[in-house]
């Protein structure tokens, strides 16, 4: 065929990059930093960002059973900070967090992982409002998984109006699976609520994730309804691995499939993050 004059024969690389890499703190990755890295760099990644589930200060006693604990911040920051140095020459490593933008906690959390060396943010938002079942039982808002099957209009506003919220943070560099939420409701309102968030993204240019972790798992994500309303809103995107594994830093035939869906559904996709270098909020007026 005349065309195929015209594809490039010049094969698409692996990612260079992966910004969404878990350790064990969270109770459900398994492999040590160091087979992460080597990972990586066997891969060809040449940038290799750190974004475990974030501390979260949470109030009433509340632990939660997959995310380091706050008093693990220092060490996460630290044993990263040496192997940042130990592999310099080698691959870049940078130290984030995947951390929901959760109202109630969000400003004291933020403060709290500050304290130490860390280089970006990434939102995934797992729970509509909130996690911590005390406050549930206080009336203080739900405590549902956004993968939950939903079809009431609140609780897609609630899933968006925190995007929204963390979007309008500026703390944040990408949002982790944004078709995270799953809606088995009227698809028009579905529409009008995604494309709100995404529209949002696209004028803050912060990308959006394509997940692979949903592609090897058989997730109800990475979802193409929602792809389509990314295109339709002029976002770009980036490819995450989301590892909790070593071996999920290796997945050729998934990026394949990312890049395939970004392609059909319109969605530019990006190698490199911009990332945004998190402050807490205030600091600008408590700087003298
Ligand atoms: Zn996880
Ligand atoms: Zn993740």
């Amino acid at each position: 065929m005349w065309e195929g004059a015209f594809i490039s024969p010049v094969m698409q690389k692996y990612l260079i990059a992966n910004y969404h890499t878990h350790t064990m703190r969270c109770h459900h990755a398994s492999g040590d930093e160091r087979e992460y890295i080597e990972r990586a760099i066997r891969s060809g990644i040449r940038t290799l960002g750190f974004s475990d589930h974030a501390p979260q200060l949470f109030d009433g006693g509340y632990v939660s059973g997959f995310r380091m604990l706050p008093e693990q911040t220092e060490e996460y920051v630290s044993t990263l900070c040496a192997l940042r140095e130990e592999y310099r020459s080698d691959i870049q490593i940078l130290i984030g967090y995947e951390m929901e933008y959760y109202p109630r906690y969000f400003e004291q959390s933020l403060a709290a992982i500050c304290r130490y060396p860390v280089d970006y943010l990434i939102v995934g938002q797992h729970f509509l409002e909130n996690e911590n079942p005390l406050v549930r039982a206080r009336g203080g808002g739900s405590d549902e998984y956004s993968g939950g099957m939903h079809a009431e209009q609140w609780k897609l506003d609630a899933y968006v109006d925190r995007m929204l919220g963390a979007i309008g943070s500026g703390v944040y560099s990408c949002l982790a699976h944004p078709d995270l939420f799953r809606w088995a409701g009227d698809p028009a309102l579905y529409h009008e609520g995604m494309l709100r968030m995404c529209r949002a993204a696209r004028d803050a240019r912060i990308p959006l994730e394509l997940n692979l972790l949903g592609i090897i798992d058989n997730r109800w994500y990475p979802n193409e309804a929602f792809w389509r309303i990314a295109g339709e809103a002029g976002c770009e995107a980036i490819i995450g691995c989301d590892a909790h594994t070593p071996d999920a830093l290796y997945l050729p035939q998934a990026v394949e499939q990312a890049r395939d869906i970004a392609q059909r559904c319109g969605v530019v996709l990006r190698d490199t993050l911009a990332l945004v270098p998190p402050i807490p909020l205030h600091s600008a007026e408590q700087t003298p």
